[in-house]
């Protein structure tokens, strides 16, 4: 067998038709350099200390490991060498500046999942790569642009293998990482998602807070054959977005993490320009569909660089099924009795 191609390769070709894909090419070689060196501290675990110690707080109350903050360095140390005008980060209040003639915006969660650090669990780098707007600003008009504008987006999963999953617009592709070689390899071509799918992803421990849709999709799914779906559905949960992304890239399957009636969940958890934008581009080239429960997220326009939003992604017929549902409220209760006699609908 033939070695498959490298990224610098495949990214290096993709560059060669359009002069302004150069500078692309460099901001994801840039991220593909940072991962490697991120992929040997994650293997090495507790040899080199505790890297799931808790170090800090970021600017929207989340704990920061040591491992976050570590990733983070690497990314920004790569991306120095790249046209990179200004960085924004889950570990950063604000967006820093960079290469001031720099073409792009580079957005990055450095490390996705870090709560499974500690647990030997994938983890990731989600990364969004924008052009840069100059106004004279501090940065931040490049990031209040929607998904769609992105020019490059994906992920590096540091699991059982290490593999960046990128889009540029021409489908969804795998490299996995040849540690012997250094080097990244194009080993999923074309990745699929399947239309439909009996498998879905949610935290299930947040039931109480949902709202009456997201109660009456779920419920449905596990009343399995029994309910109006008629088929039995299975359960996965990582908590880990890459995991739980790349699991469906492999084999289909819908992931929600809705909105809450929780203090602090009204908009969900996940982050719209540096989470969603690339996984909801990463779906869509892989023919699934990615929501906020009702629109596309990739025509969702940002007003704030840590904009949190439900998210709904995946196999495609599935993701409708659960709009559909959001814009037929009304209809819900007298297709569950139960829960309209425990009052639950309230809206
Ligand atoms: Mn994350
Ligand atoms: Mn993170």
């Amino acid at each position: 067998m033939c070695p498959a191609i490298t990224l610098e390769t495949y990214m290096e070709g993709w560059a060669r038709v359009k002069p302004e894909r150069a500078a692309v090419t460099r901001a994801v070689l840039a991220i593909a350099a940072a991962a490697q060196s991120i992929t040997d501290l994650v293997r090495r675990g507790g040899l080199i200390g505790n890297l799931g110690a808790v170090v800090g707080g970021n600017s929207q109350g989340d704990v920061q490991k040591a491992l976050d903050l570590r990733a983070n360095d690497l990314l920004i140390a790569e991306l120095r060498k790249a046209p990179v005008a200004v960085l924004a980060s889950e570990e950063l209040e604000e967006p820093i500046a960079l290469d001031e003639a720099g073409e792009l915006a580079v957005a990055l969660d450095p490390l996705d999942g870090s709560s499974n650090i500690d647990a030997n669990v994938a983890v990731g780098t989600i990364f969004s790569v924008l052009p840069a707007i100059h106004n004279g600003g501090t940065g931040m008009a490049s990031f209040l642009q929607p998904g769609h504008r992105q020019r490059a987006a994906g992920y590096v999963i540091y699991g059982p293998q290490c593999a960046m999953v990128l889009t540029v617009g021409k489908g969804t592709l795998i490299f996995t990482l040849d540690a012997s070689k250094g080097s990244f390899r194009l080993t999923g071509p074309n990745v699929q998602i399947p239309a439909s799918t009996r498998e879905f992803a949610i935290n299930a421990s947040n039931q109480r807070h949902w709202s009456p849709v997201v109660r009456t999709y779920i419920t449905e799914c596990i009343a399995g054959k029994d309910g109006t779906r008629g088929e039995d559905f299975n359960m996965r949960w990582i908590a880990s977005l890459v995991a739980e992304c790349h699991r469906i890239l492999s084999r289909g399957g819908v992931f929600l993490y809705p909105s809450d009636a929780r203090p602090g969940y009204e908009q969900g958890r996940l982050r719209l320009i540096y989470e969603a934008n690339p996984i909801a581009w990463l779906v869509e080239q892989a023919a699934g569909k990615a929501t906020n429960g009702v629109q596309r997220i990739l025509d969702l326009v940002p007003s704030a660089l840590h904009q949190r939003t439900p998210l709904v992604f995946g196999s495609s017929e599935e993701v409708e099924h659960v709009a559909r549902y959001k814009s037929e409220q009304t209809v819900i209760p007298p297709r569950l009795p139960l829960f309209g006699e425990r009052g639950l609908f309230r809206n």
